[in-house]
């Protein structure tokens, strides 16, 4: 269950009754200058871990990204600490039930230089001049005008197996990349087009439309909330959904399925398929798309050289791993030569 979070008193109280002893997970990001990010993370640490808040945030100079469990009893304590940050107040909360409280088992609350990893260097421009906030009625009318060019600011990852119709999704690893691929597509049309970015939860183009902003453009918008928030309003308010396939998330489930189309293929055969997978070989660890019969076939792995690795002893898989940097996870997600159907 997901919940969106102007909550009004009564949703809350049925939210909170519906959770009874349960934890309530939630995740919010905000961009915002904060002076000193040492000693914001000092009063956040000191007030949640009173109030038993479990979680990971981080907390840098730009802003601040949370993701959390609070007990359903303490949640108006905890709604009330934020709304006394002025930043912070009505902030959109993504709120679920929890009853699997293994999410977080401690409260780390870690200064970073960055809340995203963007691979931006430029402190020359304003992360909180954003793009226009748009709901996802709104949105559904503005990408019917024939101005608008619509861009997914994913990777190349998850746009495979989920994308709006008639976006534009760059082939690219990083979202540092596709800021520029964009930019250089888009550079005579600054002016008469309008830009519209989504991407999951709308953190990435909070931050890539202050950017695209500040390089010019001039009518830039958002989808509130991402492709998250999105699916719930479709589905609440009864809207056309105009997503097709699954969104890509970062946890367990790595897809959430928001239509039944099926986008994408197995990268081992070609099938029809959008499930991704890691590569059972530890040392490979390759993010890719496989169905089930290339899944039993390839034992879960991406090759047959790392079929032969996970048949050796673990501790020869141990040494073979030694000063393998697992770049994988970082650069390669999804591709590999070694994927025949990998477009
Ligand atoms: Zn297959
Ligand atoms: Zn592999």
């Amino acid at each position: 269950m997901q919940l969106y979070n102007k909550l009004s008193a009564k949703e809350r109280e049925n939210l909170l009754e519906q959770a009874g002893e349960e934890r309530l997970t939630l995740s919010f990001y905000q961009y915002a200058k904060i002076g000193n990010p040492h000693l914001f993370r000092n009063h956040l640490f000191i007030a949640w871990d009173q109030m038993e808040v479990l979680g990971r945030i981080y907390v840098a100079h730009e802003g601040i990204n949370a993701q959390l469990s609070v007990p359903a009893k303490r949640f108006n304590e905890f709604k009330e600490f934020l709304d006394g940050i002025n930043f912070l107040k009505d902030v959109r909360l993504n709120i679920a039930i929890e009853h699997d409280l293994k999410s977080f088992l401690k409260l780390k609350v870690k200064v970073r230089h960055k809340i995203v990893a963007d691979g931006l260097n430029d402190d020359t421009f304003d992360v909180t001049n954003k793009g226009i906030h748009v709901d996802a009625l709104k949105f559904n009318e503005l990408i019917e005008d024939p101005d608008v060019v619509l861009v997914d600011m994913r990777n190349h990852y998850e746009s495979e197996i989920g994308h709006f119709k008639n976006a534009i999704t760059p082939d690219v690893d990083t979202f540092r990349d596709s800021l520029d691929i964009i930019e250089k597509d888009l550079k005579d049309h600054k002016e008469d087009k309008k830009l519209v970015m989504y991407c999951t939860g709308g953190i990435r183009c909070e931050k890539a439309s202050a950017y695209y902003k500040h390089k010019g453009f001039k009518n830039v918008f958002q989808l509130e909330g991402g492709i998250i928030e999105y699916a719930r309003q479709v589905e609440n308010l009864g809207l056309e959904n105009k997503f097709i396939g699954k969104n890509f998330v970062f946890d367990h489930r790595r897809g959430e399925r928001i239509t039944e189309d099926v986008i994408s293929h197995c990268h081992q055969c070609g099938e029809p398929c959008d499930t991704h997978t890691n590569c059972a070989n530890q040392a490979c660890h390759l993010l890719f798309i496989q169905c089930e019969s290339c899944e039993v076939k390839m034992e879960n792995c991406c090759s047959d050289e790392c079929i032969e690795i996970i048949h050796l002893p673990e501790e020869e898989q141990k040494r073979l791993r030694q000063g393998i940097p697992n770049s994988n996870k970082i650069f390669k997600k999804g591709r590999s030569e070694k994927l025949k159907f990998k477009n």
